[in-house]
């Protein structure tokens, strides 16, 4: 059942209409100019860079010809710099890949130096690894495709049994089922990419395997020491985020928004629970106010394939019926054949995922008990949207963008139109579902006529029409930050102040 209420405008390069973002890796697959510029138009609204691979030069440079493209194209895209984090790595075989059969022995030696792996032993970066580990424990390498049971640890070497066998090659991640490997979130390597990724501008700062609302902090801490000024997202992917309600919640009121990191998350917490926890920490970091991505093998088939599977379709589908902000494409883009044929496909899917009823109805307030003026009011604005006939859109007059993200964790299938003197306002609500930037600096005018200038803009644009009502939001001073407090609902073609 499709709802017949909702118009939709003319779709421009940018695809304004589709309200779930897109986030794709770059890598070598996508990194020359061309293919930006075409991930770009087939949809992409910000572009990860993943600094487990790479240097800070080669990001530096992806980040300026991102920006070029985008600017030239007069598109919002936003940069998010995901640091590599304290991911536990086995080291080389001294033959190449080894391949490993169910019930025998294989043993992980953090003394071992990191090129004398052979098919019995392997070294491991890691050195608490034989201390954090005790016999029984599952240790799971390569996103889990294989299994080793821990029998003893030896000093250095922690002995295993194989129970899943398959190929193992190089630098292959390490995690244990149940979580609680891996110290401190930043590593020494992180502490110079915050630097660099300060020093680079990026929109979004993501971190890596944070344990509790310290570990953001800190991250926080160093990126503003830094001069950082964009998103600290925090990517839940370890066992202990999830552990338990008030420790998720805490990473995520410590973050501007969170990653449903679901490659290291299902193995930790194993495949058969990753659904539901996906689904409890999109509905928390929206009732705390928060953005949150949904990440990982979410089109892994095309790769190698100009389609995606019957299960990948439902698999980003739900995630938008989820209410994720964002869906994210890793090696899909980053290395795989088909870059642009898999961001049209997740375009397309997202679209018919929004166009079915469940999408369009608006929801509850998620948070009851808001007692702050810009959130109240951003509520009541979407309420409004939600109850009134013919309103057509939501203008909101932001500084920082963080009216439209209090209305867009709200569903409504109205689109939140951002209008923002700032660049970095602009892309930094790229990533909001339904909110899209318009570049507008109500300063420069003369305040009676600040709303009449920006619904003709709409109206320019063939998104609303005469008789439409659209809700306005704004404060008394417009470069008043955080200042949110007057909600007006004015009808095109009328006379608007
Ligand atoms: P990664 O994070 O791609 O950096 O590992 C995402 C995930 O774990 O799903
Ligand atoms: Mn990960």
């Amino acid at each position: 059942m499709i709802a017949g209420k909702i118009r939709m405008p003319p779709r421009t390069s940018q695809h304004p209409l589709r309200r779930t973002k897109i986030v794709a890796t770059v890598g070598p697959a996508s990194a020359p100019l061309s293919m930006l510029d075409t991930l770009i138009g087939a949809g992409v609204n910000v572009f990860r860079l993943n600094f487990s691979h790479g240097t800070a030069d080669t990001h530096r440079d992806t980040a300026e010809q991102i920006r070029h493209c985008a600017e030239q194209r007069g598109e919002h895209v936003a940069i998010l710099a995901d640091l590599q984090g304290p991911k536990i790595r086995i080291g080389c075989f001294r033959d190449g890949p080894i391949m490993l059969t169910a019930g025998q022995p294989f043993t992980l030696d953090t003394a071992l130096s990191d090129d004398a792996g052979d098919t019995e032993q392997v070294g491991v970066s890691y050195p608490p690894l034989p201390s954090d580990c005790e016999p029984g424990d599952i240790l799971l390498l390569n996103d889990g495709l294989l299994e080793l049971e821990v029998n003893t640890i030896n000093r250095t070497r922690v002995e295993c049994t194989v129970r899943v066998g398959g190929e193992l090659s190089d630098h292959k991640g390490v995690n244990r089922k149940g979580g609680g490997l891996s110290a401190r979130a930043l590593t020494e390597k992180d502490l110079a990419d915050i630097i660099t990724a300060a020093d680079m501008e990026v929109d979004f700062l993501a971190l890596s395997f944070p344990r509790d609302a310290e570990d953001v902090n800190e991250a926080r801490r160093r990126y503003q020491e830094a001069g950082g000024k964009g998103d600290i997202i925090a990517k839940i992917e370890r066992a202990e985020a999830v552990a338990d309600d008030d420790t998720l919640d805490a990473i995520i009121n410590a973050s501007d928004g969170v990653m449903v990191a679901r490659g290291d998350l299902a193995v930790e917490i194993g495949d058969a629970e990753l659904v539901g926890v996906q689904k409890h920490i999109i509905r928390r970091a929206r009732a705390l106010n928060r953005f949150v991505i949904t990440a990982t093998q979410m089109m892994e088939s095309m790769i190698h394939s100009p389609q995606p599977t019957r299960a990948e379709v439902s698999d980003v589908a739900n995630a938008v019926l989820d209410g994720t902000d964002a869906v994210m494409l890793s090696a899909e883009t980053a290395v795989g054949d088909f870059p642009k044929e898999t961001v049209q496909a997740m375009d397309r899917i997202i679209l018919g995922a929004e166009r079915t009823w469940q999408e369009r109805r608006a929801d509850r307030p998620i948070n009851d008990n808001a007692d702050n003026i810009d959130e109240v009011i951003a509520m009541a604005a979407m309420q409004a949207a939600n109850r009134l006939s013919n309103v057509a859109a939501i203008i909101a007059m932001t500084e920082t963008g963080n009216t439209p993200r209090l209305m867009s964790r709200l569903r409504s299938g109205m689109p939140i139109y951002a209008f923002t003197p700032y660049p970095s306002s602009q892309r930094r609500v790229a990533i909001l579902r339904g909110v899209y930037a318009m570049p507008f600096d109500s300063h420069a005018l003369a305040s009676d006529t600040v709303n009449r200038k920006a619904v003709s803009m709409l109206e320019d644009m063939g998104v609303v029409q005469t008789g439409d009502r659209i809700l306005i939001t704004k404060g008394n001073y417009a470069d008043a930050h955080g200042g949110t407090n007057t909600l007006k609902i004015v009808e095109v073609g009328s006379n608007i102040q």
